[in-house]
């Protein structure tokens, strides 16, 4: 199992107990779960996955949980990568993947990180949760607290798509709809959590959500024999598959089982909601919050991530970019996609689509280079943002 050593503030490097309840630092930072990696090296066999569960939980030693009965598990993470191989050629490319997570439990990739992080609550004795969501955070929460018994509360916006909002209320949790955006749900959850008696598991204030999503990274180097790609995309809005991704590759160099090579990391977001583009064009090292944040890619109306500093490090460090596209050209990207390959994505993965067209005309791109698309949700989710394309 585990090899867990300790928790550590993503600024000042302060170290903190394993095996407690944590939120953010004492300054206020999200908190990065550290491990044993020289002990992983000696005792663990990269070859050995092949016999492990066909779920995320197969790299349990470089997950938090301590015992493996507290794991609570729907069957998330093991999701295919596809060769995109009809739009490729069309774009002139060599090597085009897509890594679909919209087959995981309640339909995203949400349920990778909220599958470790209620697994941890359940092993740390927490009984009841809160989130605020900008929509499958929360249907994903209210799965896995539904499997391990435990009471979810959930704020989001009211114009939330309708999956989310049906699927939440079919698990039972208590789903609040609020007049406003994320950020402003985050205010109302850190406001009543103490009366309440909830632990709060928003975006990156809780250190497990990182660790789950951090497995996408492994899964990519696993399943390209260990070899990253030279490119990938990733519709960032919180930025934790970012962040957990860029930790992921640090943690398998020092396991020994990749080298230095880095793919460029492009951070994807829409028009209506660009603060991590706009730092990066600035060379800002953090973001400013994007007022009236607007657009169909709910996962990306986050107007200022938490992480944003750790998100802009990952892409300069990888020589990457960030890059912003329009919900129109998002959708007619998805739409397009879906009938080149049969593969019908959520519109953050489609914004990736769109990125890569962008990128490739600008010739930030070659079309040699190895790309890999993350399609982070399931086009059924978001049936309304698609319905505006076919009127009936
Ligand atoms: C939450 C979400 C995102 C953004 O994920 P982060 O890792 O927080 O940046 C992208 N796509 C979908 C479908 C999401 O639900």
């Amino acid at each position: 199992m585990t090899t867990i050593t300790h928790l550590e503030c993503s600024v000042t490097g302060e170290r903190y107990e394993a095996g407690k309840l944590h939120n953010l630092s004492t300054g206020g930072w999200p908190l990065l779960v550290r491990y044993d990696l020289q002990k992983v090296k000696e005792n663990w066999n990269r070859d050995w996955l092949a016999n492990g569960p066909r779920s995320m939980w197969r790299y349990a030693p470089v997950l938090p949980a301590q015992k493996p009965s507290s794991i609570i598990s729907l069957g998330e993470g093991w999701t295919p990568l596809l060769r995109l191989s009809r739009m490729g050629s069309k774009l002139g490319m060599k090597e085009l993947w897509l890594k679909d997570e919209g087959i995981n439990p309640t339909g995203s990739f949400k349920a990778r990180g909220l599958s470790c992080c209620i697994t941890m609550c359940a092993e740390l004795g927490v009984k009841k949760v809160a989130i605020p969501s900008a929509g499958n955070a929360a249907s994903a929460m209210a799965a896995y607290a539904a499997a391990a018994g435990m009471e979810a509360h959930i704020f989001m916006p009211k114009d939330v798509p309708q999956s989310n909002f049906i699927e939440c209320k079919a698990f039972g949790a208590h789903v609040t709809l609020i007049d406003g955006l994320i950020s402003d749900c985050a205010k109302i959850v850190g406001d009543r959590k103490e009366a309440e008696g909830w632990f709060d598991v928003s975006t990156l204030k809780e250190p497990y959500r990182i660790e789950g999503k951090k497995t996408m990274g492994y899964e990519l180097a696993e399943q390209m024999r260990w070899n990253l790609p030279d490119v990938i995309f990733y519709p960032t809005g919180g930025g934790v598959g970012i962040i957990g991704m860029w930790k992921a590759f640090d943690e398998m160099e020092k396991i020994g089982w990749i080298g230095s090579k880095r793919p460029k990391m492009i951070a994807v977001q829409v028009e209506g909601c660009q603060p991590v583009v706009r730092a990066f064009e600035q060379g800002a090292e953090r973001s400013e919050f994007w007022q009236n944040a607007t657009t169909c890619a709910s996962g990306l109306r986050v107007p200022k991530p938490l992480g944003d500093f750790l998100i802009l490090k990952a892409v300069r460090e990888s020589g990457g970019t960030a890059i912003a596209v329009s919900d129109d050209e998002l959708l007619d990207a998805g739409v397009r996609l879906a009938a080149d390959e049969g593969q019908f994505i959520a519109p953050e993965g489609a914004a990736c689509v769109a990125a890569l067209e962008k990128l490739l005309a600008s010739g930030f791109l070659k079309p040699e280079e190895q790309m890999v698309i993350y399609n982070t949700g399931s086009g059924l989710k978001y049936l309304e943002a698609y319905s505006t394309l076919y009127p009936r």
